[in-house]
């Protein structure tokens, strides 16, 4: 009697113990992430409390996540990617790692240009690839556009990062769509012409040659800018005295601006999930975390920006290029800085 009643108690707990397992299974995201900003958390808990669906962070650097994506293939347990610049999320939509989405959310919330081919990853905030130069080598009128960084004025000046580095693929990816390619690459030709030094170092260390005069002129993304302008660090500010910011072609096409972005894995386990979570990325209050995180701009129109140092640089033109178009001429900005020896 005692076995039988025990025997019926542990195949009513055991089968109550498989119903929670497979209920808990679908209320859980598995996201991959290049992102790791302390307001990021505030972003999923308040996830986890709209949907009780629990986030599984996996948090890598860029390429090594997409990589790990790759080698997982089919069996990956990645429900979204969260990751950084158009040309990686292009990357990774060309190695198939991304499903198309079809949600009415999306399609109302994010302006078009922010929707990349198929709807297959999305950009939730922007930042701008913007010009800054020494305010005492170099005239503020001689950098308002990138074209003007091919002037031979500008000789000795010009300082920026690797011409292999993503940034500047999407910044020329950008310029094959607006000049076509001849004209881009004569560009890149006069542009290495004008190098003050080979490029090295991140965008940092581009703003620091400016600050010092070993450059007089550097492209680089608005959140660096922002870090050493709002710094509380006296050293910060002593440094940033002589450097001042140019929004890049106002007077047509608009600044070059790129994304963080994300997009839902084609092998996602919750994929009902995944979709949700970007429909909450797009939501005002999320839109406002995201794009704070890394000083960036809201994707949503409406969204608000709760940043003073991002709302001290004032508003400015920015160029309106499908996202995808960043991604799909990335080879051809390749092939064009390695021929112009933009190393
Ligand atoms: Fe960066």
């Amino acid at each position: 009697m005692f076995l039988k009643l025990f025997l019926h108690f542990a195949i009513a707990a055991s089968g109550l113990a498989i119903g929670n397992g497979a209920a808990a299974q679908t209320n859980i995201l598995n996201l991959y992430s290049s992102r790791h900003y302390q307001t990021d958390e505030a972003l999923y808990t308040n996830f986890t409390k709209a949907t009780g669906v629990k986030i599984n962070r996996i948090e890598a650097g860029e390429d090594p996540l997409i990589e790990r994506l790759r080698n997982e293939g089919a069996a990956s347990p990645a429900d979204v990617l969260v990751t950084v610049d158009a040309g990686r999320l292009w990357r990774a939509e060309q190695m198939g790692l991304f499903q198309s989405i079809d949600s009415k959310i999306l399609d109302t919330r994010l302006p078009a240009h922010m929707h990349a081919a198929n709807n297959q990853w999305f950009g939730f905030s922007t930042r701008a690839r913007v010009i800054v130069y020494n305010t005492e080598s170099v005239n503020a009128a001689d950098v308002q556009n990138y074209e003007d960084l091919a002037n031979p004025k500008l000789k000795g000046k010009v300082c920026t990062r690797s011409g292999s580095h993503v940034y500047n693929l999407s910044l020329m990816s950008a310029l094959i769509e607006h000049w076509g390619e001849a004209r881009a690459e004569a560009w890149a030709r006069a542009v290495v012409a004008n190098f003050a030094r080979s490029p090295k170092g991140g965008d940092t260390d581009q703003i620091k040659g400016v600050a010092t005069a070993e450059c007089g002129v550097a492209l680089v993304n608005t959140y660096y800018y922002v870090r050493l302008a709002a710094s509380g660090k006296p050293e910060d500010r002593k440094l940033m005295e002589k450097v001042a910011l140019v929004w890049p072609n106002q007077k047509n096409f608009g600044t070059h601006v790129n994304v963080s972005g994300a997009g839902v894995l084609k092998n996602a386990p919750h994929k009902e999930a995944a979709i949700r979570y970007l429909e909450y990325l797009a939501g005002d209050a999320a839109q406002t975390y995201f794009a704070s995180g890394n000083n960036e701009w809201p994707a949503v129109p409406t969204a608000r920006l709760n940043n003073r140092d991002l709302e001290a640089l004032g508003k400015f033109k920015a160029d309106t290029l499908n996202v995808g178009a960043l991604g799909k001429n990335q080879p051809a900005a390749q092939k064009i800085f390695d021929r112009a020896g933009f190393q």
